[in-house]
């Protein structure tokens, strides 16, 4: 057939992964098409993920602090909140990051194209063009011809069969619209997601009820830090379901009943205005015509990759969600970099490009919760589990100048140190601002330091972030002036 473009690199999918993939690849002087069925880039991440959520919660977070407010001589009433301005909020943070992006592809000569990619054969892709904000398609296709492919079409949230189609049952995507004032509402999966938005929902007038079919909320992170935001957010919940399965559910009038199995579980049909699917998301590998290019997918839907994020076809490369866990947004930035830059060195012979790998040794992951829960590398759980040794410095924010200044002193920052070698392994954080703090533990890992190395560093006081040096400090036991 016709071809309508020829490229050096295709990217199928334009979220995190894909946009910095073809930005990278565009940077090193490759002829870049970039197919996104969607009007704006970023995908899941920008439009309805990490950042619309962001965005809610900061308002959240203030409106929290603020009801606090009162006790500390300064009272602000009770907030009136216009969901529909609030909503516009929303929008108009996430439209101006992914007009940024459109900005930015624009700049690099990055043509992108519209439409739901499907690929042909090993070195083309169909692109059926869409427009509107349903997708529509045009009924118009194009074919585009490539050298390289890097897939990036990320994931969805899975749906669990038995919950009926209902305005009232929604998915992430559904609860960051905003369009609905529940009164009481069932998160199904006691994960991060629906954590956050459960934050937004209990804080804008919901009660919650979180029903998880492991034996505690926030799966990953170490109890130690759960429990601290537990106990800041008991009043938020009637119930938190654990080892319990949601079974079966009734759209009627005047709400949607859940039937629930497990020990604690309530026998009879529970009544909700709202109902949140947060039980994780599918990555879309089976949606791509990726058998007509000889691309493995698994049966779970993933691409699998080597740590040049190569596929079984050596030149065409896969990242982000739909490669596999941690599904996170800066893991598929750097995944996407990786891509790009094998692509570019082997097109244009630079042998030293072409030998980019992933080989980052830790991924952060962060609950933006009130509290934030972080953690990264190994967990203190998973070392008790794995049998491995570890010294422990943790710090106690009653004993940071800055947290209780901030009113804020519930959290802690732990370190976890190799008992041999002293490097440090892992760390997590919980209390505001975590996630921000993360950072400095992740590079202290990649950088292999050890307990000396952070305590000798010169934080600023005060910050939450001496806290950091602080925990290192009590793992060497040169901490003498906690309280
Ligand atoms: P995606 O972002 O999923 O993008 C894939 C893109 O490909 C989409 O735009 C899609 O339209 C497009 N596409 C797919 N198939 C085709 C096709 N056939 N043709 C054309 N286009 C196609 N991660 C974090 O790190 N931090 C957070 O705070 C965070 N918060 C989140 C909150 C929520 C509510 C959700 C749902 C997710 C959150 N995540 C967060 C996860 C994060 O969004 C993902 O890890 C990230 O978006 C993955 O990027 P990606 O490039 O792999 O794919």
């Amino acid at each position: 057939g016709t071809v309508d473009h020829d490229c050096d690199v295709m990217v199928l999918g334009s979220g995190p992964g894909g946009y910095s993939a073809a930005f990278r690849a565009a940077d090193l002087g490759l002829k870049v098409v970039l197919v996104e069925r969607y009007a704006a880039l970023g995908g899941v991440c920008l439009n309805v993920g990490c950042i619309p959520s962001k965005a809610l919660l900061h308002v959240a977070a203030v409106m929290d602090e603020a009801a606090h407010f009162a006790a500390l001589g300064v009272d602000f009433g009770t907030p009136k909140v216009d969901r529909a301005k609030l909503a516009a909020h929303k929008d108009k943070v996430v439209g101006k990051l992914t007009g940024g992006l459109g900005a930015m592809a624009k700049m690099r000569k990055v043509t992108v194209l519209r439409g739901y990619g499907s690929f042909a054969d090993p070195h083309h892709v169909v692109v059926e063009l869409t427009q509107g904000p349903a997708q529509d398609k045009t009924g118009a296709a194009q074919t585009v011809r490539f050298k390289r492919a890097i897939i990036a079409a990320g994931s969805q949230a899975v749906r669990l069969p038995f919950l009926p189609e209902d305005p009232r049952v929604v998915d992430s995507t559904g609860a960051l619209a905003l369009d609905q004032s529940p009164k009481n509402m069932l998160i199904v999966g006691g994960g991060i997601i629906g954590l956050e938005m459960g934050t937004v929902y209990s804080t804008l007038g919901a009660r919650l009820d979180v029903v998880e079919m492991l034996d505690g909320l926030m799966p990953g992170a170490d109890r130690d830090l759960v429990k601290v935001w537990q106990k800041m957010n008991a009043k938020r919940f009637d119930r938190i379901l654990l080892n319990t399965k949601t079974v079966a559910a009734e759209a009627k009038p005047d709400g949607i009943w859940v039937r629930f199995e497990g020990a604690g579980a309530p026998a009879e049909p529970q009544r909700y205005d709202l109902v949140l699917q947060a039980v994780g998301r599918a990555p879309n590998g089976g949606k791509i015509g990726a058998q007509r290019a000889g691309v493995t997918v698994n049966e779970r839907g993933f691409i699998p990759v080597d740590a040049q994020q190569r596929t079984n076809v050596p030149h065409i490369h896969a990242i982000g969600d739909i490669v596999g866990q941690p599904m996170l947004a800066h893991k598929a930035v750097h995944e996407g970099h990786v891509a790009a830059e094998v692509c570019a060195g082997e097109l244009r012979g630079d042998a030293a490009l072409a030998r980019a790998a992933f080989d980052a040794r830790v991924i952060p992951s962060v609950a933006y919760t009130d509290p934030e829960i972080a953690w990264v590398g190994l967990t203190e759980d998973a070392a008790r589990e794995q049998g491995i040794a570890v010294t422990k410095g943790l710090f106690p924010w009653t004993a940071s100048g800055r947290a209780i200044a901030n009113g804020r002193d519930e959290g802690f920052t732990k370190l976890l140190f190799d008992a041999e070698s002293h490097r440090i392994v892992g760390g997590g954080i919980v209390g505001t601002h975590a996630g921000d703090l993360i950072g400095e533990i992740a590079l202290a890992i990649e950088m292999g330091a050890d307990a000396v190395d952070i305590g000798r560093t010169i934080h600023p006081h005060p910050t939450l972030g001496e806290s950091v040096g602080m925990a290192a400090e009590v793992a060497e036991g040169a901490c003498t002036d906690l309280p």
